[in-house]
């Protein structure tokens, strides 16, 4: 497999309960490289263009506003199968699903506030990554 990129976040919920720390040495003990990283409080803009595929959905004013309501990390990471790898630790979408282990079954709350947030392919990898990033802020470690 190569190398790949992805897009992940601490949601508003994992940085109000101070799992910073315990998120990234988790994400470096799974083998991922840290190309990019900034903490920042997302527009509502901002979060609306990020789950534009999601506009249609009846969460989404929900989500847009849980996305915004406080600091978010926003981090590119790297390894080898980093999409399905990432998407593997965070775990099931809905923490009550989310097998033991998993970063959503230790440290989410609901469905909606589950803590973390994986790219699902390369083109909404790239897609997501592009929206957040410069490709000048991407760093080879
Ligand atoms: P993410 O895209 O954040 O990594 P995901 O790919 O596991 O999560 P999606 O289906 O893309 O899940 O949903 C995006 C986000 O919207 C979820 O992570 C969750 O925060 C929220 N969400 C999804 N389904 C619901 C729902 N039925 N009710 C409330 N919030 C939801
Ligand atoms: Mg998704």
């Amino acid at each position: 497999m190569a190398n790949e990129r992805t897009l992940a976040i601490i949601k508003p919920d994992g940085v109000e309960k101070h799992r910073i720390g315990r998120i990234l040495a988790r994400i470096e003990e799974e083998g991922f490289s840290v190309c990019a990283m900034r903490m920042t409080r997302l527009s509502t803009r901002e979060a609306e263009g990020f789950y534009a595929v999601h506009r249609e959905k009846p969460f989404f004013g929900s989500l847009v506003k849980f996305m915004t309501r406080g600091p978010v990390v926003l981090m590119v990471l790297e390894r080898e199968g980093a999409i399905a790898k990432w998407r593997e630790v965070m775990g099931a979408t809905n923490p009550e699903n989310a097998d033991e282990g998993t970063l959503r079954r230790e440290h989410a709350s609901s469905l909606e506030e589950n803590t973390v947030h994986g790219s699902d392919a390369p083109d909404t990898a790239s897609f997501e990554i592009g929206w957040f990033f410069r490709e000048s802020e991407l760093l080879s470690t």
